[in-house]
């Protein structure tokens, strides 16, 4: 990240990365020939890294689903998915426009109908980590097995997306499933990402089978014994098969007690809090701060549309800011830069030598762009990918 960001600064850009950065009247004079764009009285920052999503969600309304607990959210989303008629590949690309306009340029997709949505988002305008995501156990256990050529189909990858796996959730997916996508990862060199802690009812469930989920499970008719159980929580099965060891995004993590963020510290996994989706369920305070303080990479999301208003992650970041103030504003936009980058192992985040030009500029007032942005509800007036202007229009 340019620290402070570029005001009246220019990027010079060769062949969609960054060649060189600095204040506007000084790149002038040594690119004389070269073709700007101007942008006095503006801010660039980098584009924005939306580290958690499921774009194919972004048809639905948070607030038509129930949400007062999380098993009946889950119940609700399901009987919506069932009785509409939606390509999920036309909603993923609209999440895709949905995030652009408020300056997110890279996005960590959970995709279920992955062959769908990576035929339509390889050719769009953001670059997608598209997880395709694995899930089934008890009676639907061979769902799990269906789900993974689909999600290890490299064949879409291009310039703008590349593939990653995601196991679904330990309520979703066996201890054997966890242990087969991660020797998969590791084999293929493949981004890896899970949902992991994001209720308290995952340990009971995981360690005796009892509780909320397992009703879930029984009341669609879908469990069947046995199923392999873990005595302990989903971060110490995390830690027992490995997926600490690896840079796993674990999307989450709102249950966690001291001793498992020192098994976070001492591991390579990032977070990923998603703040809106977290005030959505009226969940209790995230141990994000705290994480960070001890150097556990925490990035943040917005999941989908099915517990977020919008896929504006400067949202995301004003909720973080009026809710701590004192967590100076650097620290806050790095959750949405270069720490996105590093959950999704990718480049970015940053503008430097190198960099892909993925950039975004906002108009500003003041000599401190990122508190005025973050306190005032303003939006990019220019976004680019790759060096390529996408947004507006107009200035192409
Ligand atoms: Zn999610």
């Amino acid at each position: 990240m340019v620290d402070p960001p570029l005001r009246d600064g220019a990027v010079v850009i060769k062949g969609g990365r960054v060649l060189e950065v600095g204040p506007a009247d000084k790149i002038r004079r040594r690119y004389p020939q070269n073709k700007m764009t101007p942008l006095a009285g503006q801010a660039i920052l980098p584009g924005m890294i939306n580290a958690h999503a499921h774009l194919e969600l972004s048809h639905v309304e948070a607030e038509d689903l129930p949400h007062d607990s999380f098993v009946k959210w889950v119940r609700g989303l399901r009987a919506m998915l069932r009785s509409d008629v939606v390509d999920p590949a036309r909603s993923a690309l609209k999440g895709v426009w949905q995030s652009i306009v408020y300056g997110v340029t890279h996005i960590g997709d959970i995709s279920r109908s992955c062959r769908e949505t990576r035929g339509l988002l390889r050719h769009g305008p953001a670059r997608i980590t598209s997880f395709g995501e694995a899930l089934g156990l008890a009676k639907l256990r061979p769902n799990f097995e269906e789900s993974l050529p689909g999600a290890l189909d490299d064949s879409f990858q291009n310039q703008r997306l590349r593939i990653g796996l995601s196991p679904h959730s330990p309520y979703t997916v066996d201890l054997a499933g966890y242990r087969q996508c991660l020797v998969l990862a590791r084999k293929l060199c493949l981004p890896l990402a899970t949902h992991l802690a994001e209720v308290p009812e995952e340990r009971e469930f995981l360690m005796n089978q009892t509780g909320p989920l397992r009703k879930m499970w029984d009341k669609f008719g879908l469990w069947a014994d046995p199923v392999e159980t873990f005595k302990g929580s989903p971060i110490a099965m995390a830690k027992a098969i490995g997926l600490l060891d690896y840079p796993t995004l674990l999307a989450h993590v709102n249950d966690c007690t001291e001793e498992e963020l020192g098994w976070l510290k001492d591991g390579k996994a990032s977070v990923v809090y998603c703040p809106r989706t977290h005030a959505y369920f009226n969940r209790p305070p995230h141990s994000w701060r705290r994480m960070m303080e001890l150097g556990i990479n925490v990035a943040v999301g917005t999941d989908s549309r099915a517990s977020s208003p919008t896929l504006n992650l400067v949202d995301d970041l004003r909720l973080l800011h009026q809710q701590s103030p004192d967590v100076p504003v650097e620290r806050i936009w790095h959750m949405a830069t270069i720490n996105g980058a590093r959950a999704l192992e990718c480049d970015g985040g940053q503008i430097a030598y190198g960099e892909p030009a993925d950039l975004v500029s906002f108009d500003i007032q003041s000599d401190d762009p990122l508190t005025e942005i973050l306190e005032n509800n303003l939006i990019p007036n220019g976004v680019w990918v790759g060096g390529k202007l996408i947004l507006p229009q107009s200035l192409q």
